[in-house]
């Protein structure tokens, strides 16, 4: 990699990041990195943005909930439990990290649900426009779901290959909803939420995001910017376990303009009333549909403690401190090695994690697992490293970053036994 001059010229070292640990600026957050689950010794994690590391309290939890309630209580748990509060309790409790209402945030179902749900909301408040933007090189989800709904004749489907060709793609006056993810899985190339948030509303339509590589990294306004509709996931940076139930968001003029595109029990206006005929109830819960995953939400009610102390830019701070660092060391500690940094430099032009360009990037990545860091790739030559604000130190990067250095000068990362293809 290229070597960013630097203000000081001296090189980061081991002991230089421990400081940087220890710096007032970030030492709040640092400190609740006693509220996860240490890993195993000796293994660094940058895979936050497949799976979040997991809060402490989590396996007492579970089992609480499968003894005193499953075991115990069984039907009574609905009564005596949070269970059917839950979408509501964990939404409330991560509505601050994306400017969000606590009132307005919704856990429930998977993103991929999610995100279908409200573009077919975002579809019947438009009528007659009927034409869904998605973007050409986004997560497979949010494009399929688009096609599913034109498919099945009630979308059309425009697709464009950037940002840059909306002007053009809205000028018809024909659209109804762009869906956007905030940040590209790949490259974490950070989107302007604000500004293109206004550019389509400029149009008529209105706006989806989708805060998955974003939420629980970077601090995140949906009213500041006036987000119509947004989505994200809840078991990467949010921490809410393998499979977590995803969040989502209708801004509140939205909320009541239309029933919900599933409409079930859960968003009846009176659930145990079991009436006959259907009333969306008020607000978000008309957004809610089936029986709440009470054990995913038990592991999720973990993190969410953790969340509720959170002040979002001390969150986005820390973010900053580790991934300014992260690609410092790798400037200085990999140059001339054949990585590319494919990642915005600029800050708020970032998400979560720190993506290079290498084209044996997926062998990298499972020699570097070997050696107990933990990265990822992604087709067809992104490494991706993604630091957890609340538990990954600065010390973790220089180690994670010098077995990466080792790995590449020694040419090991092309040894057959890498060469298998791994998730
Ligand atoms: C991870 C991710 C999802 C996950 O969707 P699931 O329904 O949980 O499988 C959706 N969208 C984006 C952009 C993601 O990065």
């Amino acid at each position: 990699m290229r070597v960013e001059p630097s203000a000081t010229r001296t090189l980061l070292d081991r002991l230089v990041c421990e400081r940087l640990d220890d710096a007032a600026s970030t030492a709040a957050l640092h400190a609740l990195r006693a509220r996860f689950a240490a890993g195993p010794a000796g293994m660094v994690h940058l895979d936050a943005n497949s799976i979040g590391p997991m809060p402490a309290e989590v396996p007492a939890r579970m089992q609480q909930v499968v003894d005193e309630g499953w075991r115990v209580l069984r039907r009574r748990g609905w009564n005596e439990r949070d269970w059917l509060d839950q979408p509501r309790n964990l939404g409330a409790a991560i509505a601050h990290l994306i400017g969000a209402r606590p009132q307005d945030v919704r856990v429930a179902d998977t993103t991929s649900v999610n995100h279908y749900k409200l573009l077919r909301h975002a579809l019947a408040v438009a009528t007659p426009r009927r034409v869904v933007i998605v973007q050409r090189e986004v997560f497979p989800s949010n494009r399929y779901a688009a096609e599913g709904l034109a498919h099945a004749g009630l979308a059309e489907m425009r697709v464009i290959d950037g940002v840059q060709d909306l002007p053009q793609a809205l000028a018809g006056g024909d659209v109804a909803v762009v869906s956007l993810s905030l940040v590209d899985y790949r490259s974490s190339e950070r989107l302007d939420m604000a500004g293109l948030t206004r550019l389509v509303q400029g149009h008529g339509a209105r706006v989806l995001w989708d805060l998955s590589h974003a939420a629980g990294a970077v601090a995140i306004d949906l009213l500041g910017c006036n987000v119509d509709l947004a989505v994200g996931c809840g078991y990467k940076y949010l921490c809410g376990g393998p499979g977590a139930p995803a969040f989502l968001y209708v801004s509140p003029a939205l909320q009541e303009a239309a029933w919900p595109a599933m409409c079930g029990w859960m968003g009846h206006a009176d659930t145990f009333a079991f009436a006959p005929a259907h009333a969306p109830a008020a607000g978000m819960d008309r957004f809610l549909v089936g029986t709440p995953a009470v054990l995913a939400n038990t592991a999720f009610a973990a993190a969410a403690d953790i969340w509720r102390v959170v002040d979002p830019a001390a969150l986005d701070a820390r973010h900053r401190s580790l991934t300014d660092t992260l690609i410092r060391l790798l400037d200085e500690q990999c140059a001339g090695l054949g990585l590319e940094l494919a990642s915005p430099r600029e800050h708020t032009h970032r998400g979560g994690h720190v993506a290079v360009r290498f084209e044996g990037a997926a062998p990298v990545a499972q020699a570097l697992s070997a050696r107990g860091v933990v990265v990822s790739a992604r087709k067809p030559d992104a490494l991706r490293l993604a630091a957890h604000p609340l538990t990954t130190r600065h010390v973790d990067l220089w180690d994670a970053v010098q077995a990466l250095r080792q790995v590449l000068h020694s040419g090991e990362w092309q040894e057959p036994r890498f060469a298998a293809p791994a998730v």
